[in-house]
């Protein structure tokens, strides 16, 4: 049986709607990979009463309660003050733990307010956790249950780090964990639903799939129970990226601009992009790889049919005849880039991101994508992406992308 937690988020922002609980989820996949087992998450304003009672429960639930917010410096926050009041400890100032925050505001050279005081009044018998990355200390405490209860920071960038260094060696220090194996298989231009039939081939005892969409790519979760031994895995995941086929991108690897970025690298292949409707987003994501400079040579935002015109070489007859959004003028951009930026690769991203501007032949999602190389241009595609303005450009972005990939590790044009 695996072991069992408990997640409380807690703050105003998140049951009005003006946070969204990332903390939880991050916290939850933290855990799953830690082969621990959420059972409930639950989310509560600020309410003192309220959280005695929900921290109280929580704590007979499982024996482990990972909590996050409400140790700020300001008089909604209140976590300490329930804990305290659910098992009986009085809260009392911690002089380590005043240290450490009076020593914070010292290296910000700011003067420390007194309610930042209330910060290190702990409930008695807790361990303070030191936050290197903000001012509010967390705490773990041990219920009367059994249970141990770990408390951070609401602020992501914080908890993210409290967690890793406090929570996770006490984790694996106490509890007998036996975590599974995850391997994540990334995958580009396959939706869920063709994936799931797919892999389900690979299907077998001990083996969770599972698929998380994460645009522009979907990655699917293989989560092997403890017992099952690294070759059986190894060639199950095979497997599933062999049915998959060149789409699948890589294992347990970074995004497609990272597995690109390091194929062109590895050739000594450089790129140059000309994008209309994605506006710098693709040259942003390539550029987001260390190291990018290497293979990115140049990326122009070509807006206007004069910028198309003046940047790549577009013929304006071109654009009259066919339009901004067309084949010709994704494959001029596409070569014309290329010659320009004297790169070994040119990606051409023209369409109509909305939501207006679309007509009946060239509705909103229409985006042409050329890829130009030593070949003159070697593929071209139409592509009708559904969704918002952010969804087609980033699925566009995905899509120049991929057909470069798949330039790189096929011999299909
Ligand atoms: P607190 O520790 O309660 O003072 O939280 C400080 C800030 O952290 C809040 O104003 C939110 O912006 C952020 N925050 C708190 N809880 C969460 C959560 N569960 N997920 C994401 N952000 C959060
Ligand atoms: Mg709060």
């Amino acid at each position: 049986m695996p072991v069992e937690a408990v997640l409380l988020a807690q703050g105003n922002e998140l049951t009005t709607g003006l946070t969204t609980d990332t903390n939880s989820s991050w916290l939850a996949g933290r855990l799953w990979g830690l082969g621990i087992d959420v059972r409930r998450i639950i989310t509560a304003p600020d309410r003192v009463d309220d959280l005695v009672e929900i921290v109280a429960q929580a704590a007979d639930l499982a024996p482990i309660v990972v909590a996050t917010g409400g140790l700020g410096p300001t008089r909604d926050d209140l976590t300490a003050e329930a804990v305290g009041r659910a098992f009986g400890r009085r809260c009392r100032l911690q002089p380590e733990a005043l240290q450490w925050i009076e020593a914070r505001f010292a290296a910000m050279g700011r003067p420390m307010a007194d309610s930042n005081r209330k910060q290190a009044c702990l409930p008695d018998g807790c361990t303070p956790l030191e936050n290197r990355w903000g001012t509010a200390p967390g705490f773990a405490i041990d219920a009367p249950s059994g249970a141990r209860l770990y408390f951070l920071p609401g602020v992501p960038s914080e908890m993210k780090p409290m967690f890793e260094a406090h929570v996770e060696p006490d984790l694996r220090r106490r509890a007998d964990l036996d975590p599974p194996h995850l391997h994540t298989i990334r995958v580009l231009g396959v939706p869920e639903s063709t994936l799931e039939e797919l892999v389900r081939a690979v299907e077998r005892p001990g083996l969770e799939i599972g698929f998380r969409a994460h645009a522009p790519e979907v990655q699917v979760k293989l989560r092997f129970a403890p017992g099952v031994p690294e070759a059986e895995r190894r060639a199950t995941v095979e497997a599933a990226r062999q049915r998959i086929g060149w789409r699948a991108f890589g294992v347990d690897c970074g995004d497609l601009a990272e597995v690109t970025g390091h194929l062109l690298g590895e050739r000594g292949q450089t790129l140059s992009l000309a994008e209309s409707c994605t506006a710098g987003r693709l040259a942003a994501w390539v550029a987001s790889v260390p190291g990018a400079s290497a293979w990115l040579l140049e990326g122009a935002v070509v807006y206007s049919n004069a910028a198309k015109v003046r940047t790549c070489g577009v013929l304006p007859e071109t654009l009259d005849r066919y339009g901004a959004v067309s084949e010709p003028v994704a494959r001029q951009l596409a070569r014309g880039i290329r010659e320009r930026a004297g790169a070994t690769w040119g990606i051409g991203i023209t369409g109509i991101a909305g939501p207006g501007g679309g007509t009946p032949d060239k509705p909103v999602g229409t985006v042409h994508i050329a890829l130009a190389g030593p070949g003159g241009v070697e593929d071209h595609r139409r592509f009708r992406f559904p969704g918002d303005r952010q969804r087609v450009q980033t699925f566009a972005a995905g899509s120049g992308l991929a057909m470069l990939y798949k330039r790189l590790v096929t011999d299909q044009k």
